[in-house]
């Protein structure tokens, strides 16, 4: 599998661009930003994107996902429970003080078990509410791969206190959902460096009471 990770935009959103050697065809998690740079990663790949999965509707994750659909024909998808999130942009872009981008409703929206498969690729959708109540990670057990958006960081968890957050339903879809992973599973959280679930099972300092 080719997977690139770009950090995006002013906040550093890690984008996964997750391709497949053959079939060429791949998935864009969260583009949040920099669209002519994932386009350019795909260009030189020779990649088309098929899916563009976004783990929840927070600006930082999800702004450059209407672009990259336009210049790509890829469908948008996300969790809808995270609506109220996306009739917000304008709030969202203020918290960053930036002009409100344009998205769109999902084409479909990412439930818990869905699985998101293009030709030589597949993973599947774990929906895991706290730090919104849309937010998905995206699990491929081939590659032993966990895109675990902003539910699960190397040290720390996600942050509970914008709208939606929910700190009991973070920790109990860690423990519900990530822990119970393979301990040599690889963790791309949404920001920062990426780490295992061993690792977080093992030191970081919101899971040792589970
Ligand atoms: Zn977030």
């Amino acid at each position: 599998m080719i997977h690139e990770i770009l950090a995006v935009g002013p906040l550093q959103c890690n984008c996964s661009i997750l391709g497949d050697e053959t079939s060429r065809e791949a998935i864009v998690v969260d583009p949040g930003g920099d669209i002519s740079r994932i386009v350019a990663i795909l260009e030189k790949h020779g990649l088309t994107a098929k899916q563009i999965i976004i783990t929840h509707a927070h600006i930082d994750h999800i702004a450059g996902a209407a672009r990259l659909k336009q210049l790509t024909g890829a469908p948008i998808l996300y969790n809808q429970l995270d609506l109220p999130l996306v009739k917000m942009m304008d709030i969202q872009a203020g918290w960053l003080g930036v002009p409100t981008p344009e998205v769109p409703a999902p084409d479909d929206t990412l439930d818990d078990g869905k699985l998101i498969t293009v030709t030589g690729l597949t993973g599947s959708i774990l929906h895991t509410p706290g730090h919104t109540e849309g937010s998905v990670c995206l699990y491929l057990p081939r590659e032993a791969l966990l895109l675990a958006g902003d539910t699960l960081f190397a040290g720390s968890i996600g942050r509970t206190d914008l709208p939606g957050g929910d700190q009991r339903k973070i920790l109990a879809s860690i423990r519900e959902s990530l822990l119970p992973l393979p301990l040599d599973t690889t963790v791309i959280p949404g920001h920062g460096s990426r780490t295992t679930i061993g690792a977080e099972r093992e030191s970081n300092p919101f899971l040792q009471y589970m």
